[in-house]
């Protein structure tokens, strides 16, 4: 590996000045999942590692019932997963966090890493997608509020300025009468990535029983995490029986741009992607109905 200079700021300001005086050499570091590999593998260089897990903010989790969660970019999975909060009111968001790596891993790694590292795979992104989720960033202009799913533009890109880092993800509260899944697809059981992950969340009307809300964002099969935009559509107004089920899960399949790598071909990734958008989507209907 090669050698770099490492600070560790204690505030969100401090951080903004080392990151924004040394633009494109320094980069921030939460959990070092991702970063210190990369590093010792040399597909990264970097004059200035910020470890930004000191920063109080950064580390905390924080539910205001009229607005939602905000839960700090560096706070590692094994306390998203262990959070009633994200159990009670973000299912899809609890199973993702409980999925990344091993429980070493989650001990760890940070949403706000999963989501800037904008690998195609990463498990925690369908999942904030569906919820609604915002990134809150902090940079040398001040602090501005984006979608989730505007964060990653292709492998390993973000939208990120120089300067600027994840402060926060902020999770509005959901509808009543919502419920949400993810599901992803790995040869192995863990320590392995998403060849196709699927998160779903869809609020129904408890009157009609139709659904008011579909949210469904594919992972690893496009160069970011995509919305499945027709199959939303069309179960939007109808109520989840099989028929509209299988449905939506065909359209979904509009979505996906996969590409054939050594874990899989396209054709398969597309397959997978039916069948996972079917599944997750039972899965949610058992939640809204058991
Ligand atoms: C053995 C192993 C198994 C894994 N399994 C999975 C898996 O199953 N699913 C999965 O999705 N991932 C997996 N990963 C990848 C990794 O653990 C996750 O992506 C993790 O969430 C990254 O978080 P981190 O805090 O460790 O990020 P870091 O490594 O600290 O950072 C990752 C990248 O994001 C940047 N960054 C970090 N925090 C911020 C911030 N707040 N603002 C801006 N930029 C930031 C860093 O500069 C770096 O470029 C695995 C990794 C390993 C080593």
């Amino acid at each position: 590996m090669e050698a770099f200079a490492y600070a560790a700021p204690r505030t969100v300001a401090e951080a903004v000045q080392l990151l924004a005086d040394a633009p494109g050499s320094a980069r921030p570091l939460a959990g070092g999942t991702d970063l210190i590999p990369q590093l010792q593998e040399g597909r990264r260089t970097v004059g200035l590692v910020v470890d930004i897990k000191g920063i109080p903010q950064l580390n905390e989790i924080h539910w205001e019932p009229q607005t939602g969660l905000t839960i700090g970019a560096a706070v590692p999975c094994v306390r998203v997963a262990r959070s009633p909060l994200v159990q009670t009111h973000y299912p899809a968001l609890h199973t993702a966090s409980t999925m990344i790596g091993s429980i070493m891993i989650q001990h760890r790694a940070s949403l706000g890493g999963n989501l800037a590292n904008a690998a195609p795979s990463a498990d925690g992104v369908p999942p904030l997608i569906i919820h609604g989720a915002e990134a809150i960033i902090a940079g040398p202009a001040g602090t501005r509020r984006i979608p989730v799913e505007q964060v990653p533009t292709g492998p390993g890109q973000t939208s990120l300025a120089p300067g600027e880092f994840l402060v926060a993800l902020h999770l509005p509260v959901p509808p009543p009468h919502t419920a949400s899944h993810y599901m992803r697809f790995t040869p192995r059981n863990e320590m392995d990535i998403a060849v196709v992950g699927v998160g779903a969340a869809v609020t129904l009307d408890p009157v009609t029983g139709s659904c008011l809300g579909v949210r469904i964002a594919l992972g690893a099969v496009a160069p970011t995490p995509v919305r499945a935009a027709s199959a939303e559509a069309y179960l939007t107004g109808k109520p989840l029986t099989d028929q509209h089920l299988r449905r939506a899960a065909e359209l979904a399949v509009e979505a996906a741009r996969p590409i054939s790598d050594v874990r899989a071909s396209a054709e398969y990734r597309r397959h997978l992607v039916q069948v996972l958008t079917r599944r997750t989507l039972e899965a949610v209907r058992s939640r809204l109905t058991g």
